[in-house]
């Protein structure tokens, strides 16, 4: 059996089968079959993602037999020629071994003499942000004034370092990051097509480990195979792949929020002696994070394609923390991760970033100090405060209030069918049942000043009457603006 089943395999020859690139094949199709096809484009995204290969289908568009079509034959000598990758007018550069100011030129003179009547030469540069930057100016000038039948295709995973003379001559297509579902169903379904039994939960591994590259998940596909024997289970996945383990990640930010900075940073100390870079412990906590908080917040909508196991190891940890710690804790993960990589010194930066994080939960006040006016401070202690509803009206009114208490009552009320119920007062538990009676006691105020005045009455009531006349309160506001000129 040939333990390269999958890599192989993945090689889309329509633009209907590459995956979750919709958004660039749509319009590349519909350029092609208006005969609006342009002389230079610029491919980015990450790599893996299907950006060569979009360029190579492009290229059978243009030069099929039955073409231009967005719809290639895939028969015609064209076709099979540039699938086989030996078609003359079809030339793939490699930008990184090819990025000097000579082969540039050389391209330019060979481009003068353009493939035979009808058919298109066309270059597709890849990794095209490696070219020096004289070579960037022999470029220009081509793209400038391309000829008649000249394409270009540059592809990059860094546009950023292309020049924005170059980008602004190019139609831009951006290429996404494929979808871990998309690409979880992908990889099963060929799994299952060549007969290989597949855990689920080992795809949910691949997956994330080839951040959102094809060719990387499929390459990870036949390590597994040949690692496993021809099964692909989550064990062997996660003996296999180097993913940051989630159990080291959960011990490490479990010290962070404990304070325990000394700890989350032996630890981190493992992970990189183990062979981890500071780069991809990052990704990792980020990530990490991202599902804490997710799982924090009840949003786990989000989780997709996660190990039981993980979710439970979150939900353990979530039940610790506050989410505010997580979402700060985070914040300060996300910040060092980006500034790592321009740091010459990645390590300290994100070193430093988890001391923060954890000195910072100590300054917040962890959770099981006892409840002081300290720890109102966001953390977990609120539900232990009172409910403010008990206080006097106007404060709980939204605004200063120029309309004395008794008066509010008095005004029609054509609202009394409608309860506006403002925020505290729909949160009071005394209210509930309460509603219809205090739409019907809106004409007689008196009842109201009984209350206020008896203040030996029951509490109950008193607290009643206190939510009656903060619905009054509300009714003016909403209703009677106009009326209050008079
Ligand atoms: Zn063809």
């Amino acid at each position: 059996m040939s333990y390269l089943v999958f890599a192989r395999k993945w090689r889309p020859q329509s633009f209907g089968e590459v995956l979750a690139q919709e958004h660039v094949t749509i319009t590349l199709r519909n350029a092609i079959d208006s005969g609006r096809t342009g002389h230079a484009y610029l491919f980015a995204g990450p790599r893996g993602v299907g950006k060569t290969t979009t360029a190579r289908i492009l290229a059978k568009a243009l030069n099929c037999e039955k073409g231009p079509t967005s719809e290639p034959c895939q028969v015609c000598e064209s076709c099979t020629r540039i699938a086989a990758g030996t078609d003359m007018d079809v030339l793939e550069i490699d930008g990184a071994s090819n990025r000097g100011i000579d082969e540039i030129r050389d391209l330019r003179e060979k481009a003068r003499y353009s493939a035979s009547a009808g058919r298109w030469k066309i270059y597709i540069i890849d990794e095209v942000h490696m070219l020096t930057r004289e070579a960037f100016n022999a470029l220009l000038k081509i793209l400038e004034e391309p000829p008649e039948f000249v394409a270009f295709v540059f592809a990059t995973t860094e546009p950023r370092k292309v020049p924005a003379t170059i980008i602004s001559r190019c139609q831009r297509f951006d290429f996404r990051r494929i979808p871990s579902p998309v690409m979880a169903e992908y990889l099963a379904r060929e799994a299952e097509g060549e007969g290989i039994p597949v855990e689920r939960e080992a795809l949910s591994l691949v997956c994330r480990a080839s951040g959102g590259s094809m060719r990387d998940a499929l390459s990870l596909m036949d390590q597994l195979v040949s690692f496993s024997g021809g099964s692909i289970t989550l064990e062997s996945a996660e003996s296999l792949l180097r993913v940051v383990e989630h159990d080291l990640l959960a011990s490490m930010f479990s010290a962070v929020f404990a304070g325990r900075g000394g700890e989350a940073l032996d630890m981190l100390a493992g992970a990189l002696s183990g062979g981890y870079s500071v780069e991809e412990v990052c990704d990792a906590s980020q990530e990490f994070l991202r599902n804490l908080m997710l799982v924090a917040a009840g949003g786990v909508a989000g989780l997709d394609e996660m190990p039981d196991r993980e979710a439970e190891t979150l939900r353990r940890i979530a039940g610790a923390v506050s989410d505010v710690a997580v979402l700060d804790t985070l914040r300060i993960i996300s910040s060092a991760a980006a500034e790592t990589r321009t740091s010459s010194l990645p390590r300290v930066v994100l070193e430093s970033a988890l001391l923060t994080a954890s000195e910072l939960r100590c300054a917040v006040g962890v959770s099981d100090l006892p409840p002081s006016p300290a720890s109102r401070v966001p953390g977990k202690a609120p539900q232990a405060q009172p409910r403010p509803v008990r206080q006097p009206g106007p404060a709980t009114a939204p605004a200063p209030d120029p309309v004395p208490e008794g008066r509010a009552p008095a005004g029609p009320a054509p609202s009394a069918g409608e309860p506006p119920a403002p925020e505290e007062d729909a949160a009071s538990p005394v209210q509930g049942g309460e509603d219809p009676p205090a739409a019907e006691a809106t004409p007689t105020p008196a009842p109201a000043e009984d209350a206020a005045s008896g203040q030996g009455g029951q509490d109950e009531e008193k607290e009643i009457t206190r939510s009656l006349l903060d619905l009054f309160d509300a009714v003016p506001y909403e209703n009677h603006s106009d009326g209050r000129q008079d």
